[in-house]
């Protein structure tokens, strides 16, 4: 490779496998850092982002477009790498740091995030979305503060705690307490299910966690993860089952799948005063009988990735040895296309990280 130009899979035009390009490392400004990628997470979204479209359910789509996405873009956004130049105003990291790029980036001057909620940014920089992502051999990293030291956890599980990660966290927080005499229920038992049964036995090792899911296989993996009781989503009586495998009132529900039938299946089974946290974006609509919100003070939440508090915290719990680890499985940084085949095919156990070692 030209010592001066960076090799990005690329996707040029949404449907399409990605693209290899050649550009011009960037060379950064002010307190902009430049990793060398090492390890980048192979996420569902990258598989919307390929499509060109979110399904929003009832024939309505939510396109790159009316995202704001300009095409041609290097998608990944769970990346990790080494920080190899910075400008000159970029304090506290040095040339050959090594760390976990936060992707959620914002304009870093507008109330939200100075509020620490760069991620709800009004005019988002997101990595692997507005600007180049792990995909590529180099990410550019707006501030010093989005690289986040993971010194001591294997990088490629470390690459997933941007995105996978992150999101259980942000998920998990929006149920806190957890107390041990009500149970909280996991649809997905996917990287991110996996995830999130890790953290809710690191805040709260007492609560039982029901996990839902279509495949035996996966719910034998979130068994192995340490969650409490399992149910196959294709039985009758979904949410009576998962009320009888609770054995308590449960106070809380977390989506990573975001169907009409786990959004159904929630409603129906959380206790009064429940909460309903939507992460998943498998799409479709949901009738709701209003008076049940109030009656039964349920709250519905939706919730979009995490803070960079967030990432901090999984950090601190990951470096204290209180984080099980997720599997991850490392595939070559050269072939992101048959990574992004596997995981649409869905014959993934865990979550797949491109790896410029393997
Ligand atoms: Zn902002
Ligand atoms: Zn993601």
């Amino acid at each position: 490779m030209n010592k001066r130009q960076s090799s990005n899979w690329t996707l040029v035009c949404t449907g399409s496998p990605l693209s290899l390009m050649k550009q011009d490392i960037p060379e950064p400004q002010g307190t902009q850092v430049l990793l060398e990628v090492t390890h980048c997470g192979v996420c569902h979204s990258d598989l919307y982002f390929q499509d060109g479209f979110y399904d929003l359910g009832g024939g309505k789509k939510l396109s790159l477009a009316d995202r704001g996405v300009k095409l041609p873009m290097v998608p990944g956004h769970e990346t990790v790498g080494t920080v190899v130049a910075m400008g000159p105003d970029a304090q506290g990291v040095s040339i050959g740091d090594s760390g976990i790029a936060f992707p959620w980036a914002g304009c870093g001057a507008c109330s939200r995030c100075l509020n620490g909620n760069e991620h709800l940014c009004f005019n988002p920089r997101t990595l692997g979305v507005f600007h180049s992502g792990g995909y590529g051999t180099h990410v550019l990293l707006q501030r010093p503060e989005h690289l986040i030291n993971c010194d001591g956890i294997d990088p490629a599980l470390a690459a997933t705690y941007a995105c996978s990660g992150v999101t259980a966290i942000s998920a998990v927080k929006k149920l806190l307490p957890l107390s041990t005499d009500e149970a909280v229920v996991i649809f997905g038992a996917g990287g991110l299910g996996l995830a999130a049964i890790a953290i809710v036995r690191a805040l709260g090792p007492n609560t039982r966690t029901v996990v839902v899911d279509i495949s035996d296989e996966r719910l034998d993996m979130a068994r192995a993860a340490g969650a409490s009781a399992c149910v196959n989503a294709r039985e009758d009586g979904l949410a009576a089952k998962i009320q009888a495998a609770a054995g308590q009132p449960i106070s809380g529900s977390i989506d990573f799948v975001g169907s009409t039938q786990t959004a159904e299946a929630s409603l129906a089974a959380l206790a009064k005063g429940g909460k309903y946290i939507i992460v998943g974006l498998y799409g479709g609509g949901l009738q709701l009988q209003l008076p049940l919100l109030p009656l039964r003070a349920i709250s519905i939440v939706g919730s979009y990735v995490g803070s960079l508090a967030d990432l901090r915290e999984l950090v601190a719990l990951a470096k204290a040895g209180t984080l099980a680890p997720t599997p991850v499985e490392r595939v070559s940084h050269d072939d992101p296309n048959s990574a992004l085949d596997r995981l649409r095919s869905g014959r993934v156990a865990g979550r797949l990280v491109l790896s410029t070692q393997a």
